[in-house]
């Protein structure tokens, strides 16, 4: 059997080599290493795969999330709602620039940002929502929209976990995740369902005055080359990694249907177990499986991953803290307590490996393993 990874993302290559390797080449051989036709042409691929009138590349998903808010004008003082439950990225941003992080709890069983939530926390000075897809499933944006536009809010979708993944509306309208607020923000880590070699970002709007901004911001604050308009930041995605995403974002979508099939694969091995809860269905959203994350109910968790490691299976814990009990964001309006299902997640959630490899004997095993433990327990 092949070692079982997290993420394989060697299988997934060698598949693919030739075709990468000749675009690296390419990129060398042209010396356009920043910007140039590669990046341009990617950006143009990549807005007509997610159905966006614009996608403007950047140099990681954290910047990303960051130029969106520049570009949109937030200010010092400025409230930020997201979510409790995801990466620190957001927070991490808001922080940066001087604006006010109010978390709010998720919905136990999407993981996602939970509507009340966010409309209870609205406040005079909040000025914009950051919905996270969080492990491949859209947040329900319907309602999320519904409040944005009641109060007024600038709606940022962080979609880095959920590239491909489409939301159905009550009237049965379908979008991608990015095209639903005003703008979308998305990584190219490597491991992400897209993920190019090192390091990679994208934006999406569907609104042309705010893509100038965004291009500009990404640029130095560039409208007219060494005429600075703005302050803006240098982030910009390298034409090698473009040479790179323009191959996988062939393969994206087959990709996705990678991990669903390995999705299902888990969830038939693991449909008569009471004591752990396997991802539960958005009806609105499809799931891209970012991350295959189930609950532990019952049982020891930690107990569980170090018994599988010690079968050659990794697990992991996204995430082990809530964003409120991080030490660089600690404050004083929130406390252990305050936020009691993101606080739950973060002591039961474990996530199975998951990617675009994992054949039926890896996936037999996996399964056989986790079910040995739970007849035990
Ligand atoms: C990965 C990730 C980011 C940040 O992307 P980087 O490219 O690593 O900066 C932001 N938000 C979420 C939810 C992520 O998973």
């Amino acid at each position: 059997m092949k070692e079982i990874r997290m993420v394989d993302l060697k299988t997934q290559y060698n598949k693919i080599k030739e075709e990468v390797d000749r675009g690296i080449k390419e990129i060398i051989d042209s010396t356009a290493f920043v910007k140039g036709p590669a990046v341009t042409e990617f950006e143009s691929e990549l807005a007509a795969y997610n159905n966006s009138k614009h996608a403007i590349s950047c140099a990681n998903g954290t910047d990303a999330l960051q130029v969106a808010m520049m570009a949109l004008g937030l200010k010092p003082g400025d409230e930020v709602i997201t979510s409790n439950f995801t990466f620190v990225a957001t927070v991490e941003v808001i922080a940066l620039l001087g604006l006010t992080p109010v978390l709010v709890d998720v919905n136990p069983k999407t993981f996602n940002l939970c509507p009340s939530a966010v409309e209870k926390a609205v406040t005079e000075k909040t000025k914009a929502i950051v919905p996270v897809h969080l492990f491949g499933q859209a947040a329900e944006m319907e309602e999320i929209n519904r409040i944005a536009k009641k109060y007024n809010l600038f709606v940022i979708e962080d979609l880095a976990q959920a590239i491909g993944t489409e939301y159905t509306f009550e009237d049965g309208t379908k979008k991608k995740t990015g095209n639903m607020g005003d703008v979308g923000c998305t990584s190219f880590f490597p491991s992400k369902n897209l993920g190019c070699f090192g390091d990679g970002g994208a934006i999406f709007t569907n609104n042309d005055e705010l893509a100038a901004m965004l291009k500009s911001v990404v640029n130095h604050g560039m409208t007219k080359r060494y005429y600075h308009d703005h302050v803006g930041v240098n982030s910009r995605l390298d034409a090698i990694q473009a040479a790179i995403l323009r191959v996988k974002l062939k393969h994206l979508n087959s990709y996705n249907q990678a991990r669903q099939k390995a999705a299902e694969f888990y969830d038939k091995a693991f449909e008569n177990c009471p004591n752990i809860s396997t991802p539960s269905r958005f009806k609105k959203s499809t799931h891209t499986f970012h991350q295959y994350t189930l609950i532990a109910n019952e049982i020891n968790r930690d107990n569980l991953i170090s018994f599988l490691s010690e079968k050659g299976i990794p697990a992991m814990v996204y995430y082990p803290v809530p964003l409120h009990l991080q030490k660089a964001y600690a404050d004083s309006r929130y406390s252990e307590g305050d936020f009691p299902v993101t606080e739950k997640l973060c002591k039961t959630v474990f996530s199975l490996p998951m990617h675009t490899e994992l054949d039926e004997e890896q996936l037999t095993y996996i399964t056989d393993n986790v079910l040995h433990f739970l007849k035990m327990a």
